[in-house]
């Protein structure tokens, strides 16, 4: 059907998608989930910007209508139509990250605020809130979560398990994280997407794999959908932008979507981190 865009009867999402100012246009951004039949991505500014880091006014194959929670491009040419959610990754307080999908909240940018208090806030706005890498510590160069983390989140985990979603995260390739705890952090770096997914079988969590693409390039784009959520068609309502927002959710809370995980390749993770790398390699030389 002309106008909605999905492969067969599922729309797939990828709802981490990390997008950098002028280095490429809109339009390649969806012309690159045209061609793996991405139907929609969350866009997030990170972590306080209240709107979408990027020029909307430059897509020229795509007609691009703006509403508060997503925008609607439709492909001049073909009349296919995708959906880009506006969203935040959100830094808390006590050192966490969570995907606000669908945000129309203007954050106050000076004072970060507690996990819990985002949580409240996002639900009450009918937000898609995904907890993103759970067990990959920001706030440690995303090593391991100490075990006086771990005991919070498995407190959120109980307390909101049916109400938010955790993220298996594209990034984190097992055995780059080996090597970088061994050679450059000296703490643990363990596969933070197994423990995931046990975490998720003991409380029965609603794990959502997202890309955690960081495309600071044209070519990194090549992340975009590596991992991704897959909806029938059927379950959703298309209708307005919060009913959009509306029927994921229902989807999420019902465990009725199907998911794809698979990391970036290797020389995508490098090159997209390679400047985090480097500072952490210089930390090192400066302390020893
Ligand atoms: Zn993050």
């Amino acid at each position: 059907m002309v106008g909605k865009y999905h492969n067969g009867n599922q729309l797939r999402v990828d709802f981490q998608v990390h997008l950098h100012r002028s280095n490429y246009g809109l339009d390649d951004v969806l012309a690159h989930m045209e061609q793996i039949e991405l139907g929609a991505a969350g866009i997030l500014s990170y972590p306080f910007e209240n709107e979408i880091n990027f020029p909307l006014s430059k897509a020229e194959r795509y007609e691009l209508v703006r509403g508060d929670r997503v925008i609607k491009a439709t492909n001049k040419e073909n009349g296919r139509r995708l959906y880009l959610f506006l969203g935040k990754e959100l830094e808390s307080s006590d050192g966490w990250h969570l995907l606000a999908i669908g945000t129309k909240i203007k954050y106050d940018t000076t004072a970060k605020r507690p996990l819990e208090a985002y949580i409240e806030e996002g639900l009450a706005n009918v937000e898609i809130l995904i907890l993103d890498h759970p067990y990959a510590d920001p706030e440690r160069g995303f090593a391991d979560i100490p075990k006086k983390k771990e005991r919070q989140l498995r407190r959120i985990a109980e307390k909101y398990g049916k109400e938010i979603a955790f993220e298996w995260n594209g990034y984190s390739k097992p055995f780059v994280r080996k090597w970088f705890a061994s050679r450059i952090l000296r703490a643990a770096c363990s596969d933070v997407n197994v423990k995931l997914e046990n975490l998720a079988e003991e409380y029965d969590l609603r794990v959502i794999p997202t890309s955690d693409t960081h495309a600071r390039n044209k070519r990194l784009l090549n992340g975009i959908g590596v991992s991704f959520v897959t909806f029938p068609v059927s379950t959703l309502d298309f209708s307005d932008k919060t009913t959009l927002n509306y029927s994921i959710k229902a989807a999420i809370k019902s465990g009725f979507y199907g998911t794809d995980k698979h990391y970036v390749s290797f020389l995508h993770l490098f090159e997209a981190w390679w400047p985090n790398i480097r500072s952490k390699i210089k930390e090192k030389i400066v302390k020893h």
